[in-house]
């Protein structure tokens, strides 16, 4: 699959590049580095996304010329990473185009005109970095230091169940490349805000824990009562997680039209068909989609999924 993306892209000149509305670590480094390899390959390329760079993230080699937009613009083709439909970017007009889709969710689907979905990789950046080698472009610091960011950021620095030599093999080979691994860190684990903390504080304070579950919340109020933005509740989640004897531990950002926003975290269950479920996808240990408010409702729903599906 990966020589017949290699064969559309260079078969064509002008390419798009997205990612996942609310994009992640690897949502972004993934794509940051795929356009510069792009460029290197003598194609114009630029990254399009639907919501900002977050602020984590802004530090990012080429992060400051990333397309804030709704609408795709003008293209030979696309490349989605991270994706499992062309709704999970938000960006109108997806539909008219040539869409190549690289991913490595379980839940990923064949909805491109090429699909290169390979789920045993931890991170869409190890596809990336295939992407590169195969392509002869030399891995420069900027791509290293985009992909160690994704991949990093995708293993939950590096310890996420999956993780293994290759994982390592690559991170290797990118810190060789330039990546400087506390560099790449220090944005991400000591670059909060202020805001994030508080909600933090606010989201701990209702921790809700039942035998190997726990589940915390954030409403709309605290949000605006902190300044705290959606990004801000990025790892949130992590903290129910990181209880011992807590094996699921579930994290509701309720919206503005008040439904949530679901994030389910696992020590190593398989919590993505409860997220499938309910409209939304993911991976084995982080899954994430949609629910119908009230959060009492949507507490018990998720939690007799749970039950349902024999997880709890
Ligand atoms: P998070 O909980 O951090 O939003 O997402 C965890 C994982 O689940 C990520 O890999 C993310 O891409 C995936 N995910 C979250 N929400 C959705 C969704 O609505 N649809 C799909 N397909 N994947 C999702």
């Amino acid at each position: 699959m990966l020589e017949q993306v290699l064969q559309e892209i260079r078969g064509r000149r002008r390419f798009v590049v997205s990612s996942h509305a609310r994009p992640d670590g690897d949502g972004i480094g993934s794509a940051l580095a795929c356009a510069r390899i792009l460029r290197v390959m003598g194609k114009d390329a630029e990254v399009v996304m639907h919501d900002g760079v977050p602020r984590i993230y802004q530090n990012l080699p080429f992060a400051d010329r990333v397309v804030h937009a709704e609408d795709v613009p003008a293209n030979d083709a696309v490349i989605l990473l991270e994706c499992d439909s062309t709704r999970r970017t938000l960006l109108n007009g997806l539909e008219d185009c040539f869409l190549i889709n690289i991913d490595h969710h379980a839940s990923g689907r064949n909805f491109a005109n090429v699909n290169w979905i390979d789920s045993s990789v931890m991170a869409t950046a190890e596809l990336v970095y295939k992407l590169a080698r195969e392509a002869c472009v030399p891995i420069d610091r900027d791509i290293a230091t985009c992909l160690y960011t994704a991949l990093m950021t995708d293993t939950g620095s590096f310890m996420f169940e999956g993780t293994n030599e290759h994982t390592f093999t690559v991170a290797r080979e990118l810190v060789l490349a330039g990546a400087d691994p506390a560099q790449c860190a220090r944005p991400i684990y000591f670059g909060h805000s202020a805001a994030k903390m508080r909600l933090l504080g606010a989201a701990l304070s209702n921790l809700h824990r039942e035998g190997p579950l726990a589940w915390i919340w954030v409403t709309q109020e605290q949000m605006q009562r902190f300044g705290a933005r959606e990004e801000d509740c990025e790892g949130l989640v992590n903290y129910a997680l990181s209880i011992a004897d807590v094996q699921v531990a579930i994290f509701f950002r309720e919206l503005a039209d008040g439904r949530f926003r679901v994030s389910l975290r696992s020590k190593g269950v398989n919590v993505s068909g409860v997220a499938e479920y309910f409209g939304g996808g993911g991976h084995k240990c982080a899954s994430g989609c949609p629910i119908e408010g009230p959060l009492a409702a949507a507490v018990s729903r998720i939690v007799d999924r749970l039950r349902a599906e024999s997880i709890l």
